[in-house]
């Protein structure tokens, strides 16, 4: 069994029960036994969105979810405001226009998090947005949007509120009904902590209304089917649909309903605080601004005098952990660490004690166990 420490914003580490729980052998997909496995799942799922909506499981990664938002609420020609302050607000958009979309964005500098403002502002100008989209975590830059802000926001305008949780549902507050949220998808793999394959998206009667007189863009991801397919006896899903991820998503959501969510979400909060502290006592600067940094990956730039491989490459081959390197422009300039899914003090301590090492190593003058007081200091401060 490989015993890297996944450090990363995706996937993230397994429980062993959940690993043990797709070893059960496969059942038939349309069979009372199925559906009683899909109807848990679905129920835990709406649960930690937060929603009295239905939630729907897709086998597919998260950007599975993501298409099948976009593609059964927008046709040719549908302005969509499409919010972009890095990697997955790009992915939103490109997905807009892969379905006919036409997007308005909004560009915010990466590292930094939308101003609530300048969507009321381009509401107010533009007219017949159908949508609105966000990431709420921007996992490529570490910044945490103010969902609940903008769903204010967009609550007065005749525009679909379309939310990307996939690496903070589980890890950070998400509310659904709450924050007035329309449609909200996320991933297996990133803080549910079960295996990468599975992508769940929740929508609510505003959402579905707009689902109904939309001509879909997409067979395999058609809402309307899922719809109908769940709300059978026993209830199914369209296609056949990965059993054995199931297995594990029942089983990763059954261990968060065991933990509480709140609580869980506490224990992602004391881990980014605790990395945060850690990495500036060691004289690391933050990518994103400290206000708005993310809950559950901190981006962290690159310090001078050292290569991504070298750095990166000593945590992997002399400490076992994996930390996450920058995407597009962010390339070799930063470095991500990732505390999602099951990660405790343990690792997180476990993480700043290598990253001091490594830096030793690497030539860097620095105060050995600064970084890891730091830690400590934060954990012990709660
Ligand atoms: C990981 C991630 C996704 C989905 O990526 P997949 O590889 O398709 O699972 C989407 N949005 C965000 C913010 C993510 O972090």
């Amino acid at each position: 069994m490989d015993e890297t420490l996944l450090m990363i914003p995706g996937p993230t580490r397994v429980a062993p029960r959940v690993l043990k729980a797709m070893s059960e052998n496969i059942v038939n997909h349309r069979s009372a036994v199925f559906g009683k496995i899909l109807k848990e799942t679905n129920e835990m799922m709406s649960e930690i969105f937060q929603t009295e909506n239905q939630s729907y499981l897709i086998t597919g990664s998260g950007t599975a979810a993501m298409e099948a938002a976009m593609g059964n609420i927008v046709e040719k020609g549908d302005k969509v405001l499409n919010i972009v302050g890095g990697k997955f607000g790009e992915r939103f958009m490109q997905i807009t226009e892969t379905h006919g979309g036409n997007p308005v964005e909004l560009k915010v500098e990466w590292g930094e998090a939308v101003n609530p403002e300048d969507v009321r502002y381009i509401l107010e100008e533009e007219e017949n947005i159908k949508a609105v989209t966000i990431v709420h975590n921007e996992t490529s830059t570490g910044v945490g949007n103010p969902i609940d802000d903008v769903g204010a926001i967009v609550k007065d305008y005749d525009a679909l509120y379309v939310v990307d949780t996939v690496s903070s549902l589980g890890g950070d507050d998400v509310f659904v009904d709450g924050y007035n949220i329309d449609i909200c998808v996320t991933g297996s793999q990133k803080c549910l902590a079960a295996p990468p394959g599975m992508a769940a998206i929740t929508l609510n009667d505003d959402a579905w209304k707009v689902v109904d007189n939309t001509e879909t863009s997409t067979y395999y991801l058609n809402m309307k089917k899922y719809q109908k397919s769940g709300a059978g006896q026993p209830p199914e899903t369209p296609y056949t649909p990965s059993v054995s991820l199931m297995y594990a998503m029942r089983e990763a959501l059954n261990m968060i309903m065991e933990e509480g969510l709140e609580s869980r979400i506490k224990r992602h909060k004391l881990a980014a605080k605790a990395t945060i502290n850690g990495v500036k006592a060691l004289g690391f600067d933050l990518f994103a601004k400290e206000e708005v940094s993310s809950n559950t990956v901190t981006a962290i730039k690159m310090p001078e005098g050292v290569t991504d491989k070298e750095f990166r490459g000593t945590m992997r081959d002399k400490y076992r952990i994996e930390l996450a390197g920058g995407q597009d422009h962010l390339k070799g300039n930063v470095f991500r660490i990732g505390h999602m899914g099951n990660i405790t003090n343990r690792e997180i301590i476990t993480t700043i004690s290598a990253l001091e090492m490594t830096l030793k190593e690497l030539g860097f003058d620095i105060d050995m166990g600064k970084g890891v007081a730091a830690t400590e200091d934060t954990y012990l401060s709660v």
